[in-house]
């Protein structure tokens, strides 16, 4: 990420709220530096017999409100500056859908895909063995986040559970369902996304629901994938989706199960029949209703946010958009929901996943949805109030509602 500092964005968007709600300066001079950041090296035996050094990272932001708690992420632009702000995120997020926990992050620098299945586990479990001691159920959570599975997690717990002698689930969340994972984990960030998108649409004039509106959508991991499928189940018109090469476009709607069949076995969504082929730049400037960046962070930007067509955005990405654009999208009366808030269910979810480890419990898939239905609720409902009382964007918002419950578990 060499042309933004996402770090530096995420300070940005700390004073603006800071400014907006008059934040003590004590409070906010002590969110703006990590709490504690690990660097470590991890040697791994590749399957060719060399050893290579790999670098990861843990940043653990803020833990006022309860245990370090964030993902873990695979991939080649993964740096501290990185891994710092999505910590950060990490603590609003987890304030504004209201789980009792701080945040953190951590990721390693690699493209997972250049591994093979056995080189990928050595690299998980060598990650463990590095950062074991700070981690922990009532100390730091990780979870998955791009390019991260519930097999991974599960390799990382069984490492975790062998070098402190006994089995411990709860320190991380997002595994199989076999090894304690939670029913409706893997779709949670999607399917809160598709339950927000569903509530602003609710207050909003946007079309009506028999016209379809149209939606594009930026990413086809975990992420995209499922909200995708929960936005096209609820009568939403997916026209457009992209992987990490590019996307695909049908202004007529895309058959979203048959796409995720097709890209399984063909391994990219590019020549899908019946689809024009789109890059991911021009996707997010496509004639549509909503625009959904799940991909990665600082894809509207200053050059390309006069460009964007929709009328809202819902950020399911983290940090999708640099300050200077949100500038932009807000003189253009474009709404953008926050990553912090719309992207939360997967953390929420995360919780309940822990909640059931700690408790020895086992919930339907049902009991979980419902539970995660109210936390998005809630976090829609607490950050559009604050966002009327202030009258400012739910981005700006969002901060503030979280800086504030994060300032009073400080106290
Ligand atoms: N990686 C996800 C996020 O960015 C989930 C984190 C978690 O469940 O701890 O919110």
């Amino acid at each position: 990420m060499s042309k933004f500092n996402a770090f530096e964005n995420a300070m940005q968007q700390l004073r603006t709220a800071a400014k907006t709600a008059k934040i003590r300066p004590d409070v906010s001079e002590r969110l703006k530096h990590p709490d504690r950041v690990l660097s470590v090296s991890i040697p791994v035996k590749m399957d060719d017999g060399r050893i290579k050094v790999f670098v990861g990272y843990r940043s653990q932001y803020n833990n006022a409100r309860g245990p370090y708690k964030g993902g873990l992420r695979f991939h080649q632009d993964v740096d501290l500056d990185e891994v710092k702000a999505l910590s950060f995120w990490m603590a609003i997020k987890n304030a504004v859908v209201n789980v009792p926990y701080g945040g953190g992050k951590g990721g390693i620098t690699v493209d997972p895909k250049q591994l093979s299945k056995r080189e990928l586990e050595r690299l998980s479990r060598g990650f463990i063995q590095k950062i074991y001691r700070n981690i922990g159920p009532h100390l730091d959570v990780p979870a998955p986040d791009v390019n991260t599975t519930p097999e991974i997690m599960a390799w990382m717990v069984d490492e975790y559970s062998k070098l402190v002698g006994k089995s411990t689930p709860a320190v991380i969340t997002g595994k199989p369902l076999n090894k304690g994972g939670s029913q409706g984990r893997t779709e949670a960030t999607g399917y809160g996304g598709v339950e927000v998108l569903k509530e602003v649409i609710k207050g909003q004039g946007l079309r009506g629901r028999g016209q379809g509106v149209r939606v594009a959508i930026q990413g086809f991991g975990n992420v995209g994938l499922y909200f995708a499928l929960f936005a096209q189940a609820a009568g939403f018109k997916v026209v457009a989706v992209s992987d990490s090469k590019s996307g695909i476009y049908n202004p007529q709607g895309l058959d979203i199960k048959k796409i995720s069949k097709w890209k399984e076995k063909n391994r990219q969504l590019r020549g899908f029949p019946g689809a024009k082929n789109v890059s991911n730049e021009k996707l997010l400037e496509l004639p549509v209703d909503v625009l959904v960046p799940a991909a990665l962070e600082n894809q509207i930007h200053k050059a390309n946010a006069s460009k964007i067509k929709a009328k809202l955005i819902i950020e399911m990405a983290n940090g999708p958009t640099t300050p200077e654009a949100d500038l932009i999208l807000a003189k253009r009366k474009i709404s953008v929901v926050p990553d912090v808030l719309s992207n939360s269910g997967g953390v929420a979810t995360s919780y309940l996943e822990w909640y059931q480890n700690l408790h020895q419990q086992k919930w339907s898939k049902a009991k979980v949805l419902k539970r995660l239905e109210k936390f998005m609720a809630h976090a829609f409902r607490d950050v559009a109030k604050t966002a009327k009382k202030h009258r400012t964007t739910l981005r700006n918002a969002a901060f503030i509602l979280a800086v504030q419950r994060i300032a009073k578990a400080m106290k």
